[in-house]
């Protein structure tokens, strides 16, 4: 198992999370998608997932004291895996919290990813979007639609779409990212340890660009 430590940070609907899960099979690291963990927290009827639930379906973001904590304790069950965290940080106290982390556990983010996309492809990308809501299988109608219309591939429920998939929630959530998200990239920058992939494109040869801008 890899020891790397890797952040991917793109606009919501650049293909970050399907990137995540693919390079982190590809160097036997563990993803960490705090999108993923929120959600299932509102499945679940969490409690946590009874505090971020508004937030996420109006399109902004859960404040930065509850996503500390999550963060925090995931940190902790990791323990020395390599991992990538995808949609975290996405505000400048998140970085900066996020680096008080890992100083104290004497550990470092290794690199940082930006998967970058137009904004108008954008809200095409993100309105096409279906999700399942047994498995949590993501289709797209423009992209990688399903075999049969409106059903899962893999357990046949039928698809819909995520509430922070409408139109008017996407712009919203690129004016959060844009205000609030693109500050953090700039920070990344700054200390060199980002690289920079665009986002259109094939998945595979996404991925393959991101595993040779890493090397
Ligand atoms: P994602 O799947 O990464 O687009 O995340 C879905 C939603 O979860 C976001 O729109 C936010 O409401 C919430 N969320 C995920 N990660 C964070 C974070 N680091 N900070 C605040 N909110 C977050």
């Amino acid at each position: 198992m890899s020891k790397e430590h890797l952040l991917i940070i793109g606009p919501p609907g650049s293909g970050k999370g399907t990137q995540a899960v693919r390079v982190a099979s590809e160097l036997g690291i563990v993803h960490l998608s705090t999108g993923d963990i929120l959600r299932e927290a509102v499945k679940n009827g969490t409690e946590l997932g009874a505090k971020a639930r508004g937030y996420m379906e109006k399109g902004a973001l859960v404040p930065d004291e509850l996503m500390l904590g999550l963060i925090g304790d995931e940190l902790d069950r990791l323990g020395d895996s390599g991992w990538i965290l995808d949609g975290f940080p996405r505000t400048m106290p998140q970085a900066e919290a996020l680096d008080g982390m890992l100083d104290e556990r004497r550990e470092r983010i290794d690199r940082v990813i930006l998967v970058d996309l137009d904004f108008e492809v954008i809200v095409k990308r993100i309105t096409s979007r279906r999700v399942c809501p047994v498995c949590g299988a993501v289709y797209n109608l423009e992209t990688l639609k399903p075999k049969v219309d409106g059903k899962c591939d893999k357990c046949g429920a039928d698809l819909v779409i995520r509430p922070d998939d409408r139109e008017e929630t996407v712009r919203h959530r690129l004016d959060v990212y844009k205000e609030q998200t693109e500050p953090v990239i700039d920070f990344y920058r700054k200390k060199g340890n980002l690289v920079a992939v665009n986002g259109e494109g094939k998945i595979e040869e996404i991925t393959a660009e991101i595993i040779r801008a890493l090397k």
